[in-house]
């Protein structure tokens, strides 16, 4: 899985990292995406929060790409 957040379009409402603490940070009033979050994905139920975090996103900008295979 990977995961990126568009800083152009977010505003900062703090969500993804309430809703996934081990993938997103809140820092300098942006979502950012975490240093090792792919490792962090690696578990299911974080996998399950990022793709929730990425669908409530207000402003759409987070990007979640599944690794086929
Ligand atoms: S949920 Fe979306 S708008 Fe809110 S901080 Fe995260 S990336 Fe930004």
């Amino acid at each position: 899985m990977k995961v990126s957040v568009d800083r152009s379009l977010c505003y900062g409402s703090a969500e993804c990292a309430h809703r996934a603490p081990a993938v997103f940070a809140f820092e300098d009033g942006y979502g950012v995406v975490r240093p090792g979050a792919a490792q962090a994905a690696d578990d299911p139920r974080t996998r399950e929060a990022v793709r929730e975090a990425a669908e409530k996103c207000p402003s759409q900008a987070i990007a979640v790409t599944e690794r086929e295979g």
